[in-house]
């Protein structure tokens, strides 16, 4: 596993082609995965594996500070979802629990990138994510993404989802990672309604991430959204992700 160390200050030796354009780009894109909170022990194997199965994008992980307004960033949403009257879970049935702001990660994870000269980056949090899109705020969020280059996601609750569904809690991660790389670089992507054991479901019913990572594939007619240099890719991630269980799958 490639590791990339970031000192805040401190450029690395970051490479000196630019980025790959979204479909074309001969070299690997970088992904730099950032476990800031989510203790995912197995995170180097699930990302060895993902690079193993194909070499249109390159995991590293991130060792880096955590930002230090994470926890206080996550009580100030709960406070904010009392003020408004509505308590988190609310809309989905989950528990009452912390939320990051997905902005506030925003400008850490573009700092980090910028040093390490990265393509992505994928923040982990054990919180569940909120934010602000169309002017409307959202919370207990699975993942959330600048539509570029800088996702977040939740594994709160995914070590559980990811034990209902017979699968390991880093796969289920490696699920969610796959499904952030390939929406970023398929702006035709869409996270259906409706939940049916596909990578692109929404889950809006937090509960149905079970549905997806039994089955880990890319529905045909999800897969067909894809940028064609992009299907081989999904295919061999979910291929990885389901024999990484020592399942043939299909
Ligand atoms: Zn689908």
């Amino acid at each position: 596993m490639e590791y990339l160390v970031h000192r805040p200050g401190v450029k690395a030796g970051a490479p000196s082609s630019p980025p790959a354009l979204e479909t074309g780009g001969s070299h690997p894109e970088l992904a730099g995965v950032w476990d800031m909170n989510a203790g995912v022990e197995n995170l180097p194997e699930i990302l060895d594996t993902l690079n193993a199965a194909q070499s249109r994008v390159r995991f590293a992980e991130v060792l880096a500070a955590v930002p230090p307004g994470l926890v206080s960033q996550a009580k100030s949403v709960r406070q904010w979802s009392r003020t408004i009257g509505k308590g988190l879970g609310a809309a989905t049935g989950a528990p009452p629990a912390e939320n990051v702001w997905a902005h506030d990660f925003l400008p850490q994870a573009q700092l980090v990138a910028q040093d390490l000269g990265l393509d992505f980056v994928v923040g982990l949090t054990g919180s569940m994510v909120a934010f602000v899109e169309h002017g409307a705020k959202h919370w207990n969020y699975f993942t959330w993404s600048d539509g570029r280059s800088v996702s977040v996601i939740s594994c709160y609750q995914v070590r559980e989802f990811a034990r209902e569904a017979g699968r390991t809690f880093e796969a289920a991660v490696g699920h969610l990672i796959v499904a952030e790389i390939l929406a970023q670089r398929n702006p035709d992507i869409v996270y259906h309604p409706e939940d049916r054991g596909c990578l692109f479901d929404f889950t809006g019913v937090r509960q149905n991430l079970v549905l997806g990572l039994r089955k880990m594939i890319v529905e045909p007619a999800c897969l067909r959204t894809l940028a064609e240099p992009w299907r081989p890719v999904g295919n061999a991630w979910m291929k990885a992700l389901r024999e990484y269980e020592g399942e043939t799958g299909g």
